[in-house]
């Protein structure tokens, strides 16, 4: 019976990691599953380091309610900065804006 075999070991995955809800990481290029413990009010994506707040529709089911700004800006401005300083060394010349 291979699928029964399969249900139970399924099972027995979910208790072990404690599925409770998964989440997407909002980073379009990454789509990590998060996996928030029941109660957290934050979640950090371990992929791209992002970091979302959450809402728990109930104590199972969490929702990313939106980006941790801080976290977030500074991983962009990191990243810009790193663009603007290639973009800089590729181009001497001041772009108007
Ligand atoms: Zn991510």
């Amino acid at each position: 019976m291979a699928i029964d075999a399969r249900k139970k070991s399924a099972a027995e995955d979910l208790r072990k990691t404690r599925t409770f809800g998964k989440v997407r990481c909002h980073n379009p290029s990454c789509m990590e599953r998060l996996v928030p413990e029941p109660g957290d009010e934050q979640v950090k994506c371990p992929t791209c380091g992002m970091e979302f707040r959450l809402f728990w529709i109930n104590k199972t089911l969490p929702r990313i309610r939106g980006p941790v700004w801080d976290v977030n800006r500074k991983l962009a401005e990191e990243r810009l900065a790193e663009l603007e300083k290639s973009e800089t060394q590729k181009k001497t010349k001041k772009g108007g804006k």
